[in-house]
């Protein structure tokens, strides 16, 4: 069977080797690196701030538990925010932490009112993150080959800079808004929705279609799939040195039309956190060099003549 694409870089490759080595450096190295942006997104869940940090610390506690199991199939952000997304949703019932982007809290989903969520088919121990783990080879090869397929739609549309068909996609799969509601969001005629997702659609099947790769049978199932790919994969998703151009507004006026739509209006909870801990990390960069500055200009006057 061929070798599923690795998510995970060479660096954070090395940096996992050594913690799983045991090397308590390399753990707080990992730690740090991640921290903020997970407590970002708990904080954005939890009304407590004390009941943020306990999701975050039993995060690092599932995840280092949990370590022999990860194969790197999605990125290690990812991995930690789905843990500390069941966290959240186990622990403190809140349903909000369902719903992987802000919109979904205004129109609803079309998977609400079914029983059915990603983590649904999650055995429910600590080391399972999702069907991901799961040693199904068929199901393995679904994934593969899906998870291929929506990569090079939406590469697609970011190359050609096809940013209003993405954001559609994005609507319709990742939050699975109703074609009419997508439609109220983009502004658009509902049959002209209707007709990108079909597009959508076919294109996945065909490119799923000549992995031979049998795909289940109903449409409805097969979006449920393709929501939990885009959600363990977050192919759209900016990177997070994009959020920080986006922030910093030295993109170009498409690209940050695109992120701004993706942090603000489609609301991804996980970029918007990664937003929220780079502006910290921001305050926190002037505040240290404003301190500098004013040591520095003040030295000069400071005690000079007790
Ligand atoms: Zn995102």
């Amino acid at each position: 069977m061929k070798t599923p694409t690795k998510r995970v870089t060479e660096a954070e490759q090395y940096l996992l080797d050594r913690i799983r080595r045991g090397n308590e450096q390399a753990w707080l190295e990992f730690v740090d690196r991640y921290r903020g942006r997970l407590l970002s997104f708990a904080r954005a869940k939890l009304l407590q701030s004390a009941d943020a940090e306990d999701a975050v610390q039993e995060t690092f506690i599932a995840f280092i538990k949990s370590l022999p199991n990860y194969r790197g199939e999605c990125g290690l952000e990812t991995y930690l925010f789905v843990l500390l997304r069941r966290k959240i949703i186990d622990t403190y019932r809140s349903r909000q932490a369902r719903h992987a982007c802000l919109i979904q809290d205004t129109y609803g989903t079309q998977g609400d009112d079914q029983p059915s969520d990603p983590f649904a088919g999650v055995a429910g121990t600590d080391h399972t993150a999702s069907w991901y783990v799961r040693a199904d080879e068929k199901c393995e090869l679904q994934r593969l080959a899906l998870d291929d397929a929506l990569s090079r739609l939406v590469d697609g549309f970011k190359s050609s800079l096809n940013f209003r068909d993405l954001q559609i996609t994005e609507l319709l799969f990742y939050c699975q808004l109703s074609n009419k509601d997508v439609a109220k969001v983009m502004n658009l005629k509902e049959n002209a929705v209707g007709l990108i997702k079909h597009r959508s659609l076919k294109q996945i099947r065909k490119h799923v279609a000549t992995s031979k790769i049998p795909v289940g049978p109903s449409s409805a199932e097969f979006e449920h799939i393709l929501t939990d790919i885009w959600e363990f994969q977050r192919p759209s998703c900016p990177k997070r040195s994009t959020i920080g151009a986006y922030l910093l507004e030295t993109l170009d006026e498409e690209w940050h039309k695109y992120v701004d739509f993706h942090v603000n209006t489609l609301g991804c909870k996980f970029c918007r956190a990664n937003l929220e801990d780079l502006k910290a990390q921001n305050t926190k960069n002037q505040s240290t060099k404003l301190r500098a500055r004013i040591m520095q200009s003040t030295a000069g006057f400071l005690n000079k003549n007790p």
